[in-house]
Formats: C-alpha cells, structure tokens, sequence
C-alpha cells in the first residue's frame, strides 16, 4: 500500500521535474500540492511520512475533520482549493494556511472577518478561464478589481492567482491567459507571485506555463473513494 503511494509520488515528481527542465525552469521553485479529498486522515499520515508537507482539500467539513485528527502532524499545509460559502469561512480559516478560491468580495470579506488574532492568512484569487460565469473562478476581466479588495484587508495576504483548466480548451492556451492575469496580479503586490494550476491531467502544460502551485490528486493518491 505505502510502497505504491511512494511509488506513485515519485513518478510525478520526476514528470515534474522533466517538465520544469523542458521549461527551463528550476523544479525547486515549484511546489507539489497532493490533493487528497475524498481519502481518508490516515492517507494523509501516510504522505506525511513519505515527506509530503502540503496537501489540498475542496471541502470545508473534510478540512476540518482531517486537521483534527492528524493535530500532531503541525508542519504539514493545509491549502484549501474547493468553492468557499461565508457561513464557512471561520471554520476555513481556522484549519487551511492557504485558501486558493477567491472569488468574490464577500467571502474574502468573511475571511477577514474570521480573524481571531494577529494572524495572516495566505489568499489566492481564483480565475474563471471559460466563458461561463456558472463556473467558479471570478472573470479574468473583473479579477483585479477583487485583487484590489483583498490587498485592503490586512489579515489577508494575496499570494496570487488559481484556475483550472476548462473542459473544452487545450490547457496550454487557457494557462496562459492565466499567465497574463498573473502578470497584473503581480504588479498590484511583489508578494502576489503564486500561480496554482495543473492537476493530474495538465500539470506539465501549467509548469510550462509558469505555474508555481500545483494541485494533483488521483495521480498519487489513485482513484478517489466513492463520494457517498
Ligand atoms: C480535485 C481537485 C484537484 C486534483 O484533481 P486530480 O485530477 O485528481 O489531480 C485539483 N484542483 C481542484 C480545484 C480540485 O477540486
């Protein structure tokens, strides 16, 4: 079981690094996030000890309850990459050192809210690469504006922006428009340099594409459980 689960992580690592030399970039800069959603606690404790120290969760109630249960695990990450409801956010914030999915003021108004001492809290606006506004993710048009709004909020510190793929596009061409939202993110704050996307089946096109943060699941974690 263990065996295969390393066995898994590092094939991925070494297509990333493949991936970042063919970029030329530095695989070092790049930080693997395993999205383990869906598994249980004890999986996590099992990336743990095969070196993972950042992992990904879409649901609050999962987020919650694993960071419970592996407490004595304290320099693992907890991102949070999954849509965020304002009656959740003080639950979000108190387990997740990152949430990836900003997309509108009031939640990142929640968040801020939230804060229960002199913490900061790492924050991503997270972009909608399709034509469809039911898709999460705010418009790349409107995603400064919210950028703006983050940067007044002192217990939040924009690190950047997220996105996936869509559906119906080659990943390539969508990353780099992402690429260049990235780039006018980045130039309201130095520190908002993180660029998360790529997930099992893109990560190479977004290391490609200049993404900092990936996200993959079923690529090491394998097929996710039944969601009940
Ligand atoms: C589930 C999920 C991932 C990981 O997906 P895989 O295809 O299993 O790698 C990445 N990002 C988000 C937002 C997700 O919900």
């Amino acid at each position: 079981m263990s065996s295969e689960l390393g066995a898994r992580l590092s094939a991925i690592d070494e297509k990333i690094a493949d991936a970042a030399r063919l970029a030329g970039r530095d695989a070092g800069e790049i930080t693997r996030i395993v999205v383990t959603k869906f598994h249980p606690a004890s999986l996590v404790r099992e990336l743990h000890a095969l070196g993972v120290r950042e992992v990904g969760e879409n649901r609050q109630q999962e987020l919650s309850a694993k960071t419970a249960e592996l407490g004595d695990l304290d320099d693992l990450r907890w991102h949070f990459i999954g849509q965020a409801q304002t009656n959740k956010a003080a639950a979000i914030r108190r387990s997740a050192d990152a949430v990836h999915s900003i997309d509108r003021d009031r939640i990142a108004d929640a968040l801020h809210r939230a804060a229960d001492d002199d913490g900061i809290l790492d924050v991503l606006v997270q972009i909608n690469l399709t034509d469809d506004p039911g898709r999460g993710g705010v418009a790349p048009a409107a995603a400064r504006a919210l950028a703006e709004h983050v940067l007044s909020l002192p217990s939040l510190r924009l690190r950047g922006v997220m996105a996936v793929a869509p559906l119906d596009e080659a990943p390539a061409s969508a990353f780099d428009r992402l690429r260049t939202v990235a780039d006018g993110i980045r130039s309201l704050d130095p520190e908002a340099d993180w660029i998360s996307a790529g997930m099992t089946g893109d990560f190479t096109e977004a290391i490609l594409a200049g993404a900092t943060h990936l996200r993959i699941g079923s690529a090491i974690t394998g097929p996710r459980p039944d969601r009940g």
